[in-house]
């Protein structure tokens, strides 16, 4: 879903604020399931995406990927879990394409009427869909990534498009931009196995405490007093 590339090649070159109207709203996508099964490997699950399917399905995150439903993948000097998509082959064994000539590879938690089935507790970066979020120096920015869904659409408070992101919450806020520093550390350094380990351990253990947010600060803090 999130595509990577220079702003202006994806999307319409502006920065939105969640004060915004934007060309957004797919009002229910009814009868489209294009991005949940195209690219959802490209979905990167951050500690509180899988705690939120931890939620959703009563499993942990081992568990979900010992099931197929996730993988982990190193990307960025990080471990990091993401949606798995298997590809969908015919009797011959060749690829089953859209009508847009992409490779079906339907997201797992996708049911057989077309819908989200963790829609409550889905991922964050589908969540914002057609959306995208950019960091900035001062905290983080929305933009409108194109030519991805030609659905109709129409114009949205970029606030209430992402209300059920809880975007606007504080504690929420500040775990986004403390995760996206962490990001950028581990990208910025040598490959280390020990170190990616430690990371991916340390975060993406079952967050059990009941307050999400406190707990991640207190890793958090354990990560920066290493
Ligand atoms: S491509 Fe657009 S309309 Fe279709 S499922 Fe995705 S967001 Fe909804
Ligand atoms: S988690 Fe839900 S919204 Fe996200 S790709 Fe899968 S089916 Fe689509």
């Amino acid at each position: 879903m999130l595509r990577e590339g220079a702003l202006e090649e994806i999307s319409d070159g502006k920065l939105y604020t969640p004060r915004d109207m934007v060309r957004a709203d797919t009002a229910g996508c009814k009868g489209c399931s294009r991005c949940c099964e195209v690219m959802v490997d490209s979905i990167v699950l951050t500690p509180l995406d899988v705690h939120h399917l931890s939620e959703a399905t009563g499993k942990t995150l081992t568990e979900l990927v010992e099931d197929g439903k996730l993988e982990l993948t190193i990307r960025d000097g990080m471990l990091i879990p993401v949606l798995h998509g298997a590809p969908k082959r015919d009797v011959a064994g060749n690829p089953i394409r859209n009508a847009y000539g992409e490779e079906l590879r339907p997201c797992p938690f996708l049911n057989e009427s077309g819908q989200c089935s963790v829609y409550k507790k889905r991922p964050d970066l589908c969540r914002l869909f057609p959306l995208g979020r950019i960091y900035t120096e001062d905290g983080f920015s929305y933009f409108l990534q194109d030519g991805e869904c030609d659905h109709p659409r129409s114009k949205v408070k970029v606030k209430k498009w992402i209300a059920d992101a809880a975007i606007d919450d504080e504690r929420y806020a500040e775990f986004l931009l403390h995760w996206h520093e962490i990001a950028v550390a581990m990208r910025g350094q040598t490959p280390n196995e020990t170190v990616i380990r430690r990371v991916f351990s340390l975060f993406y253990a079952p967050y059990e405490s009941g307050d999400f947010y406190a707990e991640f600060e207190v890793r958090r803090e354990a990560l920066l007093h290493a």
